[in-house]
Order: structure tokens, then sequence, then C-alpha cells
């Protein structure tokens, strides 16, 4: 499900076009997932929320195109997360053969809806990110730390073990009185762990996150099977679907 937004402010347009991205760097982010670091000059920069879409083109002119959520971009520097999918067409290209300097075809700034943007509304934000989903929610909460924003935002992120946790490190950096994180891990937990490692359950949700009556702006992203769990959970729980944003990553 996926519920309509409020309008939102007027902001600055960026038309969406394709760029040529070189890549700068591409390192390790998860056991399973790289995070590749691109330089697009002509970038126009983009919203927090926003992806692009990633076009590879074979010697024999096959073209297959992916989309990726944009974890931060900062001048022309366009940061990505990908998980590979071992028996995806792309994915595994992606995270094992690309190296530094290649070139790929990049199409964005894309979205519209699963977006926040500074000053957009006083109400408590609730992310609620499954594995790579945390890519766009990253960027929302840097985003918010960036603009100095008091807004209540808080995360609850669903991995397999730590290993498995995008962005570590700038996650525990944003953490603050305005930003937690409510980590549930499914299947082991760091040492020392005090809760229960295992599936996120609508209990566990209603425990971790804000109140219905609260009235938070929700932003659930990952698979397709994650979000729309979460999303019926919620509602469950007395959320209203107007306050519900999903950003499906695919699969069942
Ligand atoms: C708006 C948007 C933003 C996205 N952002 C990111 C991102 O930041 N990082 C990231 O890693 N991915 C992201 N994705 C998912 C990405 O676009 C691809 O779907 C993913 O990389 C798989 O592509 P593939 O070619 O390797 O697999 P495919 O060849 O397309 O699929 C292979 C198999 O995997 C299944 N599958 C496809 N996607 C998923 C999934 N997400 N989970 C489980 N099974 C799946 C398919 O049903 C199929 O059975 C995003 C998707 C959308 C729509």
């Amino acid at each position: 499900m996926s519920a309509q937004a409020a309008p939102l402010p007027r902001t600055r347009h960026r038309r969406p076009a394709w760029h040529v991205a070189t890549v700068v760097e591409t390192r390790p982010e998860t056991p399973n997932a790289v995070r590749l670091v691109l330089d697009v000059p002509t970038w126009p920069g983009n919203e927090a929320g926003t992806h692009v879409d990633v076009r590879l083109t074979a010697p024999d002119g096959y073209q297959a195109t992916r989309s990726y959520s944009v974890a931060t971009s900062d001048r022309g520097r366009v940061v990505l997360g990908i998980e590979e999918l071992p028996d995806g067409e792309v994915s595994p290209f992606l995270v094992r053969e690309v190296r530094a300097g290649d070139k790929l075809e990049i199409h964005g700034p894309l979205g519209s809806y699963f977006l926040w943007r500074p000053g957009q509304s006083n109400r408590p934000v609730q992310l609620i990110a499954g594995g790579s989903g945390v890519v766009p929610l990253h960027a929302m909460a840097a985003a918010h730390a960036a603009a100095s924003d008091s807004t209540l935002f808080r995360l609850v992120y669903s991995v397999r073990t730590p290993a498995h946790v995008y962005f570590r490190d700038e996650l525990a950096a944003l953490a603050g009185p305005s930003f937690t994180v409510d980590y549930v891990y499914t299947r082991q937990a760091p040492p020392g762990w005090g809760g229960t490692v295992g599936r996120l359950t609508r209990d566990s949700l209603a425990s971790t996150t804000i109140a219905p009556h609260e009235r938070p702006r929700i932003f659930v992203c990952g698979s397709t099977r994650f979000a729309e769990t979460v999303a019926a959970w919620l509602l469950d729980l007395g959320h209203s679907a107007r306050d519900i944003l999903t950003e499906r990553y695919g699969g069942k």
C-alpha cells in the first residue's frame, strides 16, 4: 500500500535528466552490499528520499535499468548503497564488477512523494527500514541533521546481524536527542544485546514506534513484503493511511 501524501510545499524543482557518473570509490558496506561513490559533475542536487535509475548497456546493446535510492549527495558526489541479490541481473554486476574509474549512466533525481523536506511539518517522523531500505531513510536523517531541524525523528531498523547495518557510523553520528535508532536483529545480535533476536512483529513495532495519537508521519522502506507487512500493522495499530508512505524495493 502507499498512501497519498499531503501536497508538499513548493521547492526548487530539480528536473530529472540523464547524467554520466564516474565511479570514484566502491567499498564493502555489508557482507552482501557495496557503497558506490559517484562523481556526477552535472548533478543538480536532490531531496532526501529520491532515487536514480542506473542504466547498464552490454556490448551487444542490451540494456538493463534499476532504481537505487540516493544515500547522500554533496556537490556532485552521489552515494548509493547496493545490495547483491544472488540471482539478480543488475545488482551482482554493480556489487562485484564495477571498479573505480568506470562510467555509469544515471537518470535522476527521481521521486516526488517519498520525500522529507526540512520545515515541511512539525509532526514527529517515524522511519522504518528493512535491510537496504535504510538508504533513503538515512538520507532523510542526514537532511534533518543538516537543517538543524528539531522535529523528532525515530528509526526502527531491521537487519539480519550487526554486520548487515548500512551506514552504521553515519547513523551513530546522527543519533542524539532528536534522532534515535532502534535496531531489530533478525538472526544475530551484537554481544551484550539485551533485547530479543527475531523478526519484527506487530507488538515489537508497537513498542518501538511513535504512538498513533502523536500523529507521526511514517516512512517505510524495504522489500515489498517488508513494506506491505509493516504498513498493514501500522494501520492495525491505529495510524492513518494518509500518514504512511511506503517505498517498495521489489521481491516478494
Ligand atoms: C525506488 C526504488 C529504490 C531502490 N533503491 C535501492 C537501493 O538503494 N539499494 C538496493 O540495493 N536496491 C534498491 N532498489 C531495488 C533495485 O532497484 C533492484 O530491484 C535490485 O537491485 C534487484 O535488481 P536485480 O537486477 O539484481 O534483480 P532482478 O533481476 O530484478 O530480480 C531477481 C530476483 O530478485 C527479486 N527481487 C528484486 N528486487 C528485490 C528486493 N529488493 N528484495 C528481494 N528480492 C528482490 C525479483 O523478484 C527476482 O526474483 C530500489 C528499488 C526501487 C523501486
